[in-house]
């Protein structure tokens, strides 16, 4: 692959070189070259850190557009100090012989731009607590959540705040770790596999449910996460589900899993993927306006990544037609997937309360009037917190729509199941549930 950064940034910096003026082109580009292009992820050797912040602070969009005109993929690009020679140069860790990768953390995968929402608060403060005091707070941090929520981005925050304070980490994808089970039986280095997992401060294993039904695996698990474990060693790892939810899992290992702390990451409401939104506008230096990225968010309901990918499909098309990223725009770059949220109809309350009461087995006449039986008030105030997160009515219009009922009991409700869905897996499933109901319509 390495090769073919090379030739693709070579005939990218044939075009850049069009359009920088010759003083900047030596300045800034002269010593460039490809190092790795990756899955979405272009990353470019600079010779020091002053040019890799200058490039990624202000000619990252234009050399982004050069290279997905080149590669027609969508990219993105990273900035690493390295030399052409040495390519690994200065990277700030080691190549690690069991790592995904070189470097094997997303530099952009920090605490820092990890927004910060009802739904994933407990799964974020936990990784902190981690990174801070790894083997002090919760071992294992279990964190699960859906698909581009989040995880493996909290994995790659506590890694690399972790190597700052130099301590020694092993992070891998759950297939990684199957793989170099497997092979390390095959070619008689069990001894070499198991120093490489457990002479270790802090493992992460991402996407762990891999692991259900392989046995052998499951049992090589076992032991490197006790002898981790009792010498006060961290672990972490991610999964789609929680524990108790892995289907084949060896009950010995599920029950370790569970002997930490449980965190799911929920999916975000409106206001997170706005605030998310326009971070990554803010990171991209771009300039999309309010009501496009409203447009953009309503489209996606769980998946950051998508959501991620829609806004720059946005961003992209504006620049294309140079012209303001409007909500129309927005409509406009995302036909295909817009066409059938702008034909479903607009959501209400009345089709939340529908939908809700529905899941519960109840009627939305239940839901509305005054029955205070516990299943019924809490549908109720499911309701009430999904219609504040999902549409953009006021405490008071959410009080109107229950018979009238007070702004604060509305807040109330919607504070109480906020908290509770960081608490209680069944909940947050049946609320997962009502969403994708909804937006199935
Ligand atoms: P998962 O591992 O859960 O499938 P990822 O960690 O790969 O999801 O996240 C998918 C994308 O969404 C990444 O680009 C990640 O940076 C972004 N993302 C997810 N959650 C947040 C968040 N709370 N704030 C900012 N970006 C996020
Ligand atoms: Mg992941």
């Amino acid at each position: 692959m390495q090769d073919s950064a090379r030739d693709i940034w070579k005939t990218a910096l044939g075009e850049l070189q069009l359009e920088f003026s010759k003083h900047n082109y030596q300045t800034w580009l002269d010593k460039t070259f490809g190092l790795s292009y990756r899955g979405s992820q272009f990353v470019i050797g600079v010779p020091n850190t002053f040019v890799a912040e200058y490039l990624d602070r202000n000619q990252r969009s234009q050399i982004e557009k050069t290279l997905i005109h080149l590669t027609r993929r969508e990219l993105q690009v990273l900035f690493r100090v390295a030399s052409p020679d040495k390519p690994e140069g200065e990277a700030l860790v080691a190549p690690q012989s069991g790592g995904d990768a070189d470097f094997p953390f997303n530099p952009r995968y920090t605490f820092d731009s990890f927004v910060v929402g009802d739904g994933n608060r407990l799964a974020y403060s936990a990784a902190r607590g981690v990174a801070e005091q790894p083997g002090k707070t919760y071992n294992p941090l279990f964190i699960y959540g859906g698909s581009g929520l989040g995880k493996t981005h909290l994995l790659h925050a506590i890694g690399q705040q972790a190597l700052e304070r130099r301590l020694r980490i092993r992070y891998v994808s759950c297939e990684r770790f199957i793989s170099d089970f497997v092979s390390s039986i095959q070619e008689h280095e069990t001894d070499r596999f198991r120093s490489h997992y457990r002479s270790v401060d802090l493992l992460m294993i991402d996407d762990i449910h891999f692991v259900s039904g392989k046995e052998g695996t499951e049992e090589c698990l076992f032991h490197t996460f006790n002898e981790l474990h009792s010498q006060g060693h961290q672990i972490v790892v991610t999964s789609d589900r929680p524990p108790k939810a892995i289907p084949r899992l060896a009950e010995r290992l599920r029950s370790r899993f569970e002997w930490g702390l449980i965190a799911d990451i929920q999916p975000p409401g409106m206001e997170t993927k706005l605030a998310i939104l326009q971070a990554k506008t803010e990171e991209r230096h771009e300039d999309v306006p309010r009501d496009a990225l409203e447009f953009i968010a309503r489209q996606i309901q769980e998946n950051i990544r998508e959501l991620e990918g829609n806004l720059n499909r946005v961003i992209a098309y504006a620049r294309l037609l140079q012209a303001r990223a409007t909500p129309e725009l927005a409509a406009k770059a995302l036909e295909n997937i817009a066409a059938k949220a702008l034909s479903a109809p607009t959501l209400t309350p009345a089709l939340m309360i529908g939908q809700v009461a529905h899941c519960f087995g109840l009627t939305p006449e239940d839901l509305i009037g005054q029955k205070r039986d516990k299943e019924v008030a809490t549908a109720r105030q499911v309701a009430m917190f999904l219609i504040r997160e999902e549409t953009d009515s006021s405490l008071e219009q959410v009080g109107r729509e229950f018979s009238g009922r007070n702004p604060s009991t509305v807040k109330h409700a919607c504070e109480k199941i906020a908290s509770e869905l960081a608490a209680n897996p069944a909940l947050g499933r049946r609320v997962r549930e009502i969403r994708s109901q909804i937006n199935a319509r």
